[in-house]
């Protein structure tokens, strides 16, 4: 069996659902598991929607209202106002959304953000699983929630893989013989029966985690590149396609932010040794980059990664003494707890210094955290560039006439943390 996945691109619109269901019909003659995102930049208004909701502005019910439009003209773009049963089922899951506001839900940040969030993937998945259905498809609807169980760790939960492989196992191979199937990426259930995300971009994750559960023969990402490529072809231009990468060089891609993979996604194929295949929608003739055992590692052509919102963070000693061995530590501890990810770090005798993106809530409790042991101060809007096998020649192009303010350099590869401008 395969899984495939679609992102928010390629289903942004109506024409754009109606090119996947094409995909689906061509490709997914054997049995298919189908995990989708959220359409468009939907992910991106429920967040806008929350922030307001939180802040007692009311525009976010204006906001709410322009999603509702954004998916009801879709519906109508589907079916021209001839399926009342599609639109029904969409009216009572924003009845649902809508609820939440209304009862005025409050607590922690992260616990609404999964409960309100993940509702961009219900909506996605059954105007898909029900479009499929009516070009004669005989796709199936299920909640990703009943077997992605994770922790309590609200945007950013832990998947628990064993109880969610059983769960898996225990189901999912049976409804497979009936047709696709249509689920959530990005979105799972703790073992309080809550929502929770497995951050940002997930979809990709989820995607992985149900290949791994059921042993695909192949994962297949079908995204608006031709592939994987050696760099975003939106900054660059003469850019390079993979046609095939070690899971080291994916893994290595993408933990340096090349967006075009989710970091984790890799981890669970790899340990199964299940291939990867990164497609275009736009033109699904293309070949596509695969990622499989027994390639070698890729060390001629270069690559260049951008990631732009970034913040450094400067911890110096507040007492003069060095920053060594309990003071790491205690900083370590201070950044798992508050969920900040590393992009780049760098110690001297009395200063720490690290390279995360901008998360002002992140950072402020990190600057809480630690502002009574330490000297803390930190620089926002910055950009870090990260070169894989560049030559002098490429890295110059690289990076033009940026301002360098940090530089570091491991084996082959070479980290620039500039201003941006
Ligand atoms: N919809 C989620 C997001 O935009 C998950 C995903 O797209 O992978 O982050
Ligand atoms: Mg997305």
């Amino acid at each position: 069996m395969k899984v495939f996945k679609f992102g928010g691109a390629s289903i942004k619109d109506a024409e754009a659902i109606r090119n996947v269901a094409k995909i689906i019909g061509a490709e997914g003659q054997e049995q298919l598991l189908v995990v989708v995102s959220a359409m468009g930049k939907t992910t991106n208004a429920l967040e806008a929607i929350l922030a307001h909701y939180i802040d007692g502005d009311m525009v976010y019910r204006t906001e709410i209202d322009k999603l509702k439009s954004f998916h009801f003209n879709i519906l109508q773009e589907l079916y021209k106002g001839n399926d009342p049963a599609a639109l029904h089922q969409l009216e009572d899951l924003f009845l649902q959304f809508e609820w939440f506001f209304e009862l005025g839900e409050k607590g922690n940040y992260d616990f609404l953000y999964d409960q309100v969030v993940a509702f961009g993937e219900i909506f996605s998945t059954k105007i898909i699983a029900t479009y499929l259905q009516s070009v004669g498809i005989p796709a199936k609807w299920f909640d990703a929630r009943n077997f992605i169980i994770t922790n309590d760790n609200y945007r950013e939960a832990a998947v628990d893989f064993a109880l969610t492989e059983s769960l898996v196992q225990r189901k999912i191979p049976q409804m497979l013989g009936e047709g696709p199937l249509v689920t959530q990426g990005f979105i799972g259930k703790n073992r309080q029966g809550h929502t929770t995300t497995l951050g940002r971009e997930g979809s990709d994750f989820s995607a992985a985690i149900f290949a791994w559960a059921l042993q695909a023969s192949e994962l297949c990402i079908w995204k608006d590149v031709p592939g994987i490529l050696n760099a975003d072809p939106k900054r660059f231009a003469n850019t390079v396609k993979f046609q095939e990468l070690s899971y080291t060089d994916a893994v290595e891609m993408s933990y340096y932010g090349a967006s075009v993979l989710h970091p984790k996604t890799m981890q669970p194929l790899q340990n199964r040794h299940i291939p990867l295949h990164v497609r275009s929608f736009v033109d699904p003739t293309l070949p596509g980059t695969r990622i499989a055992d027994g390639v070698a590692a890729q060390t001629e052509i270069p690559v260049a990664i951008v990631k732009d919102r970034q913040c450094l963070i400067r911890i110096a000693s507040a007492n003069f003494s060095f920053i060594a061995e309990s003071n790491l530590s205690r900083i370590f501890q201070s950044i798992a707890e508050n969920r900040l990810k590393i992009n780049l770090m760098r110690n001297s005798a009395m200063r720490f210094e690290l390279v995360t993106d901008c998360d002002a809530r992140k950072l402020s409790a990190l600057l809480a955290d630690l502002d009574s042991e330490y000297l803390v101060d930190h620089t926002d809007g910055l950009t870090l560039y990260t070169t894989r096998n560049a030559d002098p020649a490429y890295t110059q192009k690289v990076l033009q006439d940026k301002e360098i303010v940090l530089e570091q350099k491991t084996g082959n590869v070479a980290q620039y943390l500039t201003k941006s401008h």
